[in-house]
């Protein structure tokens, strides 16, 4: 995937390679010994934050409003770090996704439980395509839907013709049993964007990611009002407001989340039953490692109904090696949800030694 446009097939006009993302695991060990795991993944210019930061912010504020709690007290954690640090969901969510495997294993029950309980236990999976030539991302599509995958996101933006020809020959190619949906990493300014989604409309799109600058939820309103598929706000979503106010301002038709954004499990089932709500369907997407996967897998096997559409999480196909001990198992384009207390995965000490870019940071009380 590499040899795709940007690295991993990413239209945004960054200097920074994406590489795979940095990424920040957290370790919240109870008195007894008993621990909770949580992961972010952070790329600057999408988050706007390094591993250091994240570390930084926990290590001189996040930390006091969590260390002496009981993770059960979840709402109380939250409530807490949001009124004494405004933004950093990430970090935030960092924490709060630590407190959920944490309940689960001080309990002996699967994070799940503690989000309404299990719908389903296993989920479809939708694989990512970057963007390359057309023949060579509609040869993906069709590797992988031998393998069994039905839904697939085509990496667009680098020219409106070359949209079309991708989405064109992929429909001539599979047909209408495959579903599609489209990104394209801001590519575009809103006139162009309104063009561009309008000339691949016709090919039947579930929805089209962020096809203007991350933070411009003005244009990205004005977009939505001129084009029938509906738009899903990526890189310029990070809080449970950033969501209402792209919701409230008719910037989008589709409710993306990840595990850290818009600041953990608690927030993110807000943003899931917020979108419900409105009648608005919800897609879980982010290419991470076995831990944030797993928790993405709890937060979709708990609200599996509030998302019409097949969960994104591609991490296993697009990083070289995980940090958990077993395997998630990934068969035929579908995902299984971890057995076991919290989100179900061992964190695979000697695979974070090999990888750890920096020494382990330990902060305790004080
Ligand atoms: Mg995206």
């Amino acid at each position: 995937m590499q040899s795709g446009e940007g690295g991993l097939g990413m239209a945004i006009g960054s200097e920074e390679p994406w590489l795979g993302g940095d990424f920040v695991i957290c370790r919240l060990t109870a008195e007894d010994g008993t621990f909770g795991l949580g992961e972010a993944m952070l790329w600057l210019p999408e988050t706007g934050a390094s591993p250091e930061q994240i570390i930084s912010i926990i290590r001189d504020c996040l930390y006091r409003y969590v260390i002496g709690e009981n993770p059960f007290d979840i709402e109380r954690i939250n409530r807490r770090m949001d009124i004494n640090l405004t933004r950093n969901e990430v970090a935030k969510g960092l924490l709060d996704i630590a407190c959920y495997d944490l309940m689960g294993r001080a309990s002996g029950r699967p994070a799940y439980d503690f989000m309404g309980g299990r719908q389903v236990k296993q989920l479809q999976l939708a694989a990512l395509i970057p963007l390359m030539e057309a023949d060579a991302m509609v040869w993906l599509i069709e590797f992988f839907y031998e393998d069994g995958w039905r839904t697939f996101r085509l990496k667009l933006g680098r020219g409106i013709e070359e949209d079309v020809t991708i989405v064109k020959k992929t429909r001539d190619a599979l047909g209408d049993e495959v579903r599609l949906r489209v990104d394209y990493n801001q590519a575009y300014s809103p006139e162009e964007a309104v063009r561009a989604i309008k000339a691949i409309e016709p090919y039947g799109i579930d929805f089209a990611e962020q096809p203007v600058e991350a933070t411009d939820f003005v244009s990205m309103a004005k977009v939505q009002k001129q084009v029938e598929v509906p738009l899903m706000a990526h890189e310029g979503c990070f809080s449970l407001h950033d969501i209402m106010t792209l919701v409230e301002l008719g910037s989008i038709g589709v409710v993306g989340i990840n595990s850290e954004r818009p600041g953990g499990i608690t927030k993110a089932l807000r943003a899931i039953d917020f979108a419900e709500e409105r009648g608005l369907g919800t897609v879980l997407h982010s290419q991470t490692l076995g831990i944030a996967s797993a928790a993405q897998l709890n937060i979709v096997a708990a609200r599996h109904d509030s998302f019409p559409y097949e969960t994104e999480l591609f991490g296993h196909v697009m990083l070289e090696d995980d940090l958990i001990t077993e395997p998630i198992d990934y068969s035929h384009g579908t995902a299984t949800l971890p057995e076991g207390p919290g989100w179900g995965v061992e964190l695979d000490e000697e695979a974070l030694e090999k990888y750890a870019t920096g020494p382990t940071v330990v902060i305790t009380e004080g």
